[in-house]
């Protein structure tokens, strides 16, 4: 399916046969046909994100891997990155690393986009590919790294109507795509205080994203290791709905043409570290990604950066605020790490 007119059409006869989907299962769907489609990233695609914007963003991941790498003693770890996009965070980040004068074992990337894969062999061709997380090497701790993937899973979405809490399903009408509520109760999967809300309210929730969490957690916790995970959410989410598509840097119809567009929910970090918890793992953070970048030093970075390339003063300091300041990335982004309970605090998050 990898069109979105293909995609249409393949929605319309599944739901034609089976009844309206699960919302869950439309955003798997319409992003699988997205990202296998072609290159979302940068100022010619539909979203930016911070690996894209400056090389620093992946040099402080790679700071804070060398650093949590080292204070741990483990002889040896594997570099993981999920969704790893371009290839341009694990890049940016290895070339740290290996200015830190160390060497991981192996270069894990878990990525299902077949064109991706490609951008992401020519920035790192070393690497080896995943299907899942399912073949991640044992034994040997892993440093897995997630930026702007969780938001990216399938979410599950439930409305409540006057007849009670049903899953938010997609059918196919006049209008095209549009949601509808499902035949079936869903007050056992709805929180029990959200059982009396108002009509119209909408509760999400990602048990892909969590089955994730909780899999890799349970992983460094046996094998040594952490899972550093940023993205744009919230904590302690209680009801909402965050659903969004965008295509060319704005806002579209979540249920217009699907596979056009990126399909994103906010991450639950509440719910993201109770997964972990589940896992055996510690919780470092949630921080902002304004905190955890500016405790890592990337201010200092972007000076020295500036002092080497004069002419992109202007560019570098732009850059830091995009990722760093509070009207852009810097709080609506958090950091979160998921570690081994015998490893030590993961640096950036000395608040939490
Ligand atoms: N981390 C990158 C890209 C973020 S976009 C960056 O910061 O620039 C989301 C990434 O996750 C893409 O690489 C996409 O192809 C990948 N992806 C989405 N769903 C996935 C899944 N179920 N399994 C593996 N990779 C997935």
């Amino acid at each position: 399916m990898n069109t979105p007119q293909a995609l249409s059409e393949a929605l319309i006869d599944r739901i034609g046969e089976q009844g309206p989907i699960p919302v869950a299962d439309y955003m798997e769907a319409a992003n699988g046909c997205y990202y296998a489609s072609h290159d979302p990233f940068g100022v010619q695609g539909d979203f930016i994100t911070s690996p894209e914007i400056s090389q620093m963003f992946g040099e402080m991941i790679g700071i804070w891997f060398t650093d949590l790498w080292t204070r741990s003693r483990a002889h040896n770890v594997h570099y993981v990155e999920l969704g790893p996009g371009r290839g341009t965070l694990a890049a940016d980040a290895l070339r740290a690393i290996g200015a830190q004068g160390r060497h991981p074992a192996g270069v894990h990337f878990v990525e299902t986009s077949p064109v991706l894969r490609k951008l992401q062999a020519e920035r790192v061709p070393h690497a080896t590919w995943h299907d899942s997380i399912a073949t991640l090497p044992n034994g040997v701790p892993l440093i897995i790294i997630a930026n702007e993937f969780f938001d990216a899973l399938p979410y599950r979405q439930y409305i409540k109507t006057y007849g009670g809490w049903r899953e938010r399903m997609v059918r196919y009408g006049i209008e095209g795509f549009e949601p509808t509520p499902g035949n079936e109760p869903a007050e056992d999967i709805v929180p029990e205080h959200l059982h009396q809300a108002q009509a119209g309210s909408i509760y999400e929730t990602s048990p892909a994203g969590l089955l994730i969490a909780r899999a890799l957690a349970a992983r460094v916790t046996r094998q040594g290791g952490a899972l550093l995970a940023i993205d744009y959410g919230h904590e302690n989410y209680d009801a909402g709905d965050t659903l969004q598509a965008l295509n060319a840097h704005a806002y579209a119809d979540v249920f217009s043409n699907p596979g056009a567009n990126d399909l994103t929910c906010h991450v639950d970090f509440t719910a993201l570290g109770a997964a972990g918890k589940l896992g055996g793992a510690r919780i470092d953070g949630p921080v902002s990604q304004s905190y955890f970048l500016g405790t890592l030093g990337i201010a200092a970075r972007a000076t020295a950066l500036a002092r080497r390339h004069p002419e992109r003063t202007e560019e570098i300091g732009a850059a830091l605020h995009r990722l760093t300041s509070e009207e852009e990335m810097g709080t609506l982004f958090r950091a979160t790490a998921l570690v081994c309970p015998r490893w030590p605090k993961a640096a950036g998050f000395e608040v939490a």
